[in-house]
């Protein structure tokens, strides 16, 4: 289906936000799109950023050094229509979990998923920790409460840890009652999977997104 564009941010020169036409597009929040452009032979996952109850998609993405769609959809104008196929993916939260608890572990543009969950549930019980370099990566930051929002950053001391998203789960307490949510880098994803099950976390709670 053909989505407009009506709506670019550029958070830094490489990751930025595509507003984009619903069009009655009905989703899950941590469900993910497979998004292409008309003269583009392919296309690519991004999972919707904006909340359930938004009149418009979100996405968030980074261009990647030497990538084929992230940079096609970078150089994208508003007015371009958008080939949006979805929704699809499982890493959502069914409704009979709303009711409990929830780490959300994110690197980089990782965080879209979750931003969607925090602002589709008003009332979920979240801690969330996002590990990023500087303060200015910390997309979505605004949509967080900052009571329960960790900032990991590898690159500044400006943030509540400073360090990656995997020294903050084993240098600190972890609740094995939370489900735990991961999204972003395999290197992430693998490491955190590790710990958390080192710390007896229990397969059954454990839930992850990999990008790259
Ligand atoms: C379920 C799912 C959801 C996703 N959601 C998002 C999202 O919300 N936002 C988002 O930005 N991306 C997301 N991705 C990644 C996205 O689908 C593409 O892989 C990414 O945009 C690169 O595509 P490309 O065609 O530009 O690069 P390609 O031409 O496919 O790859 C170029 C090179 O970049 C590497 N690479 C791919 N992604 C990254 C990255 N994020 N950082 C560094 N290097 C990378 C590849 O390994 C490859 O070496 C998601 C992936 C999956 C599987």
């Amino acid at each position: 289906m053909k989505h407009k564009i009506i709506g670019i941010k550029n958070y830094s020169d490489s990751v930025f936000e595509l507003r984009m036409e619903r069009n009655g597009l009905d989703f899950e929040p941590g469900q993910y799109l497979l998004v292409s452009k008309p003269g583009l032979d392919e296309k690519r996952e991004y999972s919707i950023y904006s909340s359930a109850d938004a009149g418009f998609l979100e996405l968030l993405i980074k261009d990647v050094d030497g990538g084929d769609v992230s940079g096609a959809l970078h150089r994208s104008q508003i007015g371009e229509e958008l080939d949006v196929e979805g929704p699809l993916g499982t890493f959502t939260i069914p409704q009979e979990k709303r009711d409990a608890k929830f780490v959300l572990i994110a690197t980089g543009t990782g965080i879209a998923p979750f931003h969607s969950f925090v602002t589709s549930y008003p009332g979920l019980d979240y801690k969330i920790l996002h590990g990023v370099r500087e303060t200015a990566q910390l997309y979505g930051k605004k949509s967080f409460d900052p009571n329960r929002h960790v900032e990991c950053l590898t690159g500044s001391i400006n943030g509540h840890f400073n360090g990656r998203v995997t020294d903050y789960i084993r240098e600190n307490e972890i609740d094995l009652n939370s489900y735990f949510y991961l999204c972003g880098s395999s290197d992430m994803i693998y490491e955190s999977f590790e710990i958390l099950q080192s710390k007896g976390v229990s397969r059954d709670h454990l839930f992850t997104e990999i990008y790259f």
